[in-house]
């Protein structure tokens, strides 16, 4: 790895009580260049601006998958990632459907623990903080072609997060959009999904809802995700989350709280997830509760459904009568080290294994 350490550290203006999340950027950044066939050496290096033109193919031709994961620092200053293995699968399960030379996990799980350990200090303590790292992957060659580029950039920048309380959302049940498509890349984190679902959520937010639960493309008869998450939902005391498949992104959250569901004994079903069985649900009382799940917030409760211009409204659960709580808990729990990690879920960031 080479190592070039920031001169002009702007650690020292960090106030981890005030700070605007995805804004600041820690001190350091990771990158690594494809070209000749080939990744060359991962280099650890002060964040900030690198150059390329408009012809770069990138931004062209959309050729660009990301991850969103998190370090989590406990009471005594020690860090740790969550599962850093299920990114580093999952961002080559998105580099090669978009056609992308696939990294080493070398690269990956080097350069994140490298990264992290020279910036420790940016990741902020306290209930809900942690440091979001972003590793992405984009097309650099400078040609107009369309086709698959030469080049490569690999990334990793991160920004600190805040304390992830959210209120609860309202969600519209899509009727005519669609985020994915049968055979697309709705599976891979592309960034040109999130560039697809801007419009329709912000038709949504002009209908008075914060985001949208996404429906199968062909009949819009079947939950999906819920903006960029996965989502479940509760009737009586069963849990329902829709099977992966090539249009439902595998989220690391998702897998975590199916495991945790597991290992409280609570009911759970992994298929098909009816519109209509859900709206029943609600009428006839049984709908206990719909939420979604990602890195970013973990959980996301959802307080009312849209559905062909009705709003319908979701019971308020207490925090001990909610299933979505419990399971965000004990997933907090382990990430933070506040807790047993039965599953192995946590790695610990070495401190100074890289002579800096
Ligand atoms: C990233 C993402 C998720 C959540 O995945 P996690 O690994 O749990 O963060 C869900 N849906 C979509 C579309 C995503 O891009």
């Amino acid at each position: 790895m080479i190592i070039q350490k920031s001169t002009n550290p702007r650690i020292s203006n960090f106030d981890p009580n005030n700070f605007s999340f995805g804004n600041v950027f820690i001190d350091h950044m990771i990158i690594c260049e494809y070209e000749n066939g080939k990744w060359g050496e991962v280099q650890l290096v002060p964040y900030g601006p690198i150059g390329f033109t408009p012809a770069m193919m990138g931004v062209n031709y959309g050729q660009a998958c990301f991850e969103g994961m998190k370090a989590y620092k406990d009471k005594d200053g020690q860090v740790f990632l969550f599962r850093p293995e299920k990114n580093f699968e999952r961002i080559n399960k998105s580099a090669k459907r978009l056609a992308i030379p696939e990294i080493s996990e070398e690269i990956f799980l080097e350069g994140l623990k490298a990264l992290v350990d020279i910036d420790r200090d940016w990741i902020p303590y306290g209930e809900g903080t942690s440091l979001y790292l972003r590793p992405l992957l984009f097309a650099t060659e400078e040609a107009l072609k369309a086709r698959i580029s030469e080049k490569y950039m690999f990334a990793i920048v991160a920004t600190p997060a805040k304390s992830y309380y959210t209120a609860p959302v309202s969600v519209k049940i899509s009727d005519h959009y669609s985020r994915a498509a049968s055979g697309g890349v709705g599976a891979a984190k592309a960034a040109g999904n999130y560039a697809a679902s801007f419009y329709p959520t912000q038709l949504a937010i002009e209908e008075g809802y914060d985001q949208i639960i996404w429906t199968d493309d062909c009949s819009h008869e079947y939950f999906e995700e819920s903006g960029t998450m996965n989502v479940f939902v509760r009737i009586n005391d069963t849990i329902y989350t829709p099977s992966t498949s090539d249009k439902i992104l595998d989220g690391v959250t998702r897998d975590s709280f199916i495991k945790l569901a597991e290992k409280r004994g609570i009911n759970l079903v992994i298929g098909d997830v009816k519109v209509s069985d859900v709206i029943e649900a609600q009428k006839n009382g049984t709908l206990k509760e719909v939420w979604g799940v990602g890195t970013a917030v973990v959980t996301s409760i959802f307080e009312a459904l849209g559905y062909q211009g009705e709003r319908l409204e979701l019971p308020k659960l207490s925090d001990e009568e909610s299933f979505a709580v419990q399971l965000k808990n004990d997933l907090v729990n382990i990430q933070t080290n506040q807790a047993e990690d039965p599953f192995g879920w946590r790695v610990l960031v070495e401190e100074n294994v890289y002579s800096i």
